[in-house]
């Protein structure tokens, strides 16, 4: 059995896969000061670099999505989203994550059309893989808070724009006043083009994951807390596979997994119950966490060893929208890497 220590060392090493983080949540502040400089815009808020992410004010949803509104109105040409992309996924690198969807909000970049974000993200996650190895491929999310038929409209652009890197949609912003049901139509058009699907499902009930599963057809549910209120709806989970994409530290600051005391009761219940639960960082700087982070947090506070934490790679890997052999081909890279150290 190995110590806390070499666990921890264990942690930082081990091959990672990221499937619940979204692109304009994972800007270092020194670069939202550099891209509001270049474009003569001001700071948001009038805050500087050191000033711009304030994590324990996060804890009101609503202030964390202001703060990730100004951040995304400073991404507004192909180079902006080209470092970007190319920033995060060398950091995740850094940090051993050898495969990632991320999320890609555009109703967070207004005044961007689609060929100019897609061309910038696709040739920052080109020399991303050709640098450090690292496979991304894209999930475009709709926001949850605007028109249904917005929704509608992001899917047939993502339609129209399609790449080879875009596997899917998904949903997020604010669950209370976006119920899933609004945006079933949205979804379905997805499922018919061959897109696949997944949403957020933070600070609703569990009724809005029966209704994500059973309405929206979702294939995943990110974050998904509330399952473990209603055991039917666990068991089917468990049952059926369905991947929880979970993250510690965002949702513990957000009390969403829980009291925000950093104990993530929820997720030991969630494994505990033995759900496919996956680990990711959300929004990392803006939450002050990162790829290792979020899992040390969970040796610290569950006392997780080696063999639980690579069973969250290993979900990873069975819940990514890649085809078997590509989730072979990452299989026998994890393992390399694991018994590698
Ligand atoms: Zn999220």
């Amino acid at each position: 059995m190995p110590d806390a220590q070499d666990t921890l060392a264990f942690a930082a090493a081990m091959p990672k896969v990221s499937l619940h983080c979204h692109l304009t949540g994972t800007l270092h502040p020194r670069t939202v000061a550099e891209l509001a400089a270049k474009h003569g815009v001001p700071m948001p808020d009038g805050r500087t670099a050191e000033t711009l992410y304030d994590h324990g004010s996060y804890e009101n949803l609503g202030e964390f999505l202001r703060v990730l509104d100004l951040v995304g109105a400073v991404m507004l040409d192909r180079d902006d989203f080209h470092r970007t992309t190319y920033e995060t996924l060398t950091l995740a690198a850094q940090h051993n994550v050898i495969y990632r969807e991320m999320f890609i909000s555009p109703p967070s970049h207004p005044d961007v059309d689609y060929p100019t974000m897609i061309e910038g993200i696709t040739a920052g996650l080109r020399d991303a893989e050709a640098d450090h190895g690292i496979v991304c491929r894209l999930i475009f999310a709709m926001n949850r808070n605007a028109d249904p038929a917005d929704g509608i409209e992001l899917v047939r652009n993502v339609i129209r724009h399609r790449t080879d890197d875009i596997l899917g949609i998904g949903l997020d912003y604010e669950e209370v006043t976006g119920p899933p049901e609004r945006f079933a139509e949205a979804f379905a058009l997805a499922k018919k083009a061959g897109l696949h699907r997944t949403a957020h499902s933070e600070s609703g009930p569990p009724q809005n994951i029966i209704t994500l599963l059973d309405l929206l057809d979702c294939e995943r549910i990110d974050h998904g807390y509330h399952v473990v209120t209603d055991p039917a709806l666990t068991r089917r989970c468990r049952d059926e596979g369905i991947p929880f994409t979970c993250t510690p530290v965002s949702s513990d600051i957000g009390r969403y997994s829980g009291s925000g005391d950093g104990t993530h009761a929820v997720i030991a219940a969630m494994v505990d119950a033995g759900l496919a639960v996956t680990i990711d960082g959300d929004d990392p700087p803006m939450f002050g966490t990162d790829p290792t982070h979020d899992l040390v947090a969970l040796v610290r506070a569950l006392g997780y060893g080696p063999e639980q934490l690579m069973r969250f790679t290993e979900n990873g890997i069975e819940a990514a929208w890649l085809d078997a052999s590509d989730k072979a081909t990452l299989r026998s890279r994890a393992r390399m890497m694991s018994t590698a150290k």
